[in-house]
């Protein structure tokens, strides 16, 4: 396991000589130490990205080069799958079955962007037509520059994948600040860019916390691009560094998605998607579908349904074989849960199951939570949860629906659940959300968008948008034409008269 920062090609210590515990969430028992890097480590690995990027070793390779390097980091990665799914689940808590999805996630996106990498080269040959056919206008991406990319604990070694290979394939060198609760993997892809053949500078990984690491990384003059993911409290504050030098700033900031199912739902695929949408990897999830709004007509039938399959699942450490549920990722999430599953109980929610799960005797376990009847002005509706609880509340007509599902300050991801192929569109087009899922929840492709409206962010990750994050774009205009031009003599005559 690596603690130190990855900065320039190489492995050092923080100056302050400062340590941070990792503490595995299931045995809260500290398992390893990283570095906590500070100011002055950020301006060493800002400094380093930025000689990298002017020195043009990398953002002056063709795509193509670079996309033999990006392969190579994902077959790096497919390589290590086991090993990195094993730290994930020691760092994060999550099931293992999850962490290898995670991995396989990761390794497909740095595939996909070594295919745009290679795109990129023919696009920038291209002429556009303007009015005027004496000139010739071209339009070319370069890479934005130095980028700085700070991302949460919940999917660690896939955010920071979302985040890398398209940042790496537009041409950009960064400095990476993963979260300091589940940094592990993120140092391991220093170790297997570097074997893949990333030039030295181009790719720096500085562990620390928010406001020591985190926040010097956003003021840096150096940055060119700030990309970020976590809470709309850090992501304002954010918003707030990048505005000082206006630096180029993409934000995916969570939310609290509804997930609408009509009457002539299917009830048993229904509550299987309301499972999975709420509590995989916990219900630590920016798109989990954690307001579900049901038909009157099936509601009773669906929450008892609903309630019967969660009280099945497996709490454990997700090391163990069988458990789909494993600890929160730490005692501060931990008990942000629980006092939330406490307002709830206050503001009168039927509280069908979950809470604590104290079985285990140690850990950051929570079983699945169900809370039924939930008021549409309540805490538990509108605050993020960020853990294994799902709110229900039943409507009564379609318009009714979409306005409960509209009335969030978030707008990250919706779902919306009936036989009605047209009703399904409808509610898809009147939802206002990024992502809306019909007869499903969660499905997640690195060709698709992702991203959101309102508070749940700026601009869009994963596809073909995740890549234009990177990139500037520029026009080259040429004047063809071996005639004066004349504009400036027409002018002296019209004004002569
Ligand atoms: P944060 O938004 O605080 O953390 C996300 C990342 O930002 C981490 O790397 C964090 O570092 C860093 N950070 C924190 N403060 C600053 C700062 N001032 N400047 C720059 N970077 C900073 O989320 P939390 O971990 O505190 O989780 C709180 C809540 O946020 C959750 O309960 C959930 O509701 C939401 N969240 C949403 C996520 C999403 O996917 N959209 C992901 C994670 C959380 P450090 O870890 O050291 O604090």
């Amino acid at each position: 396991m690596k603690s130190e920062l990855f900065i320039n090609g190489a492995w050092v210590a923080a100056q302050s000589g400062g340590m941070i515990d990792v503490i595995d969430p299931a045995s809260e028992q500290v398992v390893h130490q990283i570095a906590s890097a500070e100011a002055a480590d950020i301006d060493a690995a800002v400094k380093a990205a930025k000689s990298a990027f002017d020195a043009g070793t990398w953002s002056g390779m063709t795509g193509a080069e670079r996309a033999i390097v990006l392969r190579n980091i994902a077959t790096g990665i497919e390589a290590r799958t086991e090993e990195l799914a094993r730290l994930e689940v020691l760092d994060n808590g999550k099931p293992l079955p999850e962490a290898r999805w995670d991995i396989e996630d990761a390794a497909a996106c740095f595939h996909f962007y070594a295919g745009l990498s290679e795109e990129l080269d023919a696009e920038g040959a291209q002429n556009i037509t303007v009015s005027d056919d004496r000139f010739t206008t071209r339009v070319v991406k370069e890479p934005v520059g130095v980028v700085g990319a700070i991302i949460p604990w919940n999917f660690p070694l896939l955010m920071a994948a979302w985040k890398v290979a398209p940042a790496l394939a537009a041409g950009c060198t960064m400095v990476l600040k993963p979260s300091e609760v589940t940094a592990l993997t993120a140092l391991e892809l220093g170790d297997i860019a570097q074997k893949a053949g990333l030039p030295d500078g181009v790719l720096n990984i500085v562990t620390g916390f928010g406001p020591s690491a985190g926040q010097p990384l956003t003021e840096h003059p150096d940055i060119d691009k700030l990309a970020f993911t976590g809470s709309v409290t850090t992501g304002s504050r954010i918003m707030q560094s990048a505005a000082k030098d206006i630096k180029n700033l993409s934000l995916e900031l969570g939310g609290k998605s509804p997930f609408v199912v009509f009457g002539d739902s299917d009830i048993e695929q229904a509550v299987e998607w309301i499972m999975f949408g709420i509590f995989w990897n916990q219900g630590e999830v920016c798109s989990a579908t954690s307001r579900v709004l049901v038909e009157d007509t099936i509601y009773e039938k669906l929450v008892a349904r609903l309630e019967l399959e969660a009280r099945k699942i497996t709490i454990g450490d997700g090391m163990d074989e069988g458990v789909l549920l494993g600890p929160l990722v730490n005692k501060s999430q931990y008990d942000k849960v629980l006092g939330l599953i406490a307002t709830g109980v206050e503001e009168g929610a039927r509280l069908v199951c979950g809470g604590a799960h104290t079985d285990i005797g140690k850990g950051y376990f929570v079983a699945p939570t169900i809370f039924a009847d939930v008021d549409e002005n309540s805490v538990i509706w509108q605050e993020e949860i960020f853990g294994p609880v799902v709110c229900l509340k039943p409507f009564s007509s379609e318009s009714e629906a979409v306005r409960l599902a509209n009335d969030s300050e978030y707008g990250l991801a919706a779902a919306v659940m009936s036989k009605d192929d047209a009703r399904c569109e409808r509610v898809a087009h009147a939802l206002r959300a990024g992502i809306v899922w019909i007869n499903c929840s969660q499905p997640t492709f690195v060709e698709a968008p992702w991203g959101g409206y309102k508070k749940s962010g700026i601009g869009r990750e994963l596809g073909k948008w995740g890549l234009n994050n990177y990139l500037e774009t520029k026009q080259i205009t040429r004047f063809d034409d071996n005639s004066p031009w004349g504009w400036y003599l027409k002018q002296a005559e019209d004004q002569t008269g």
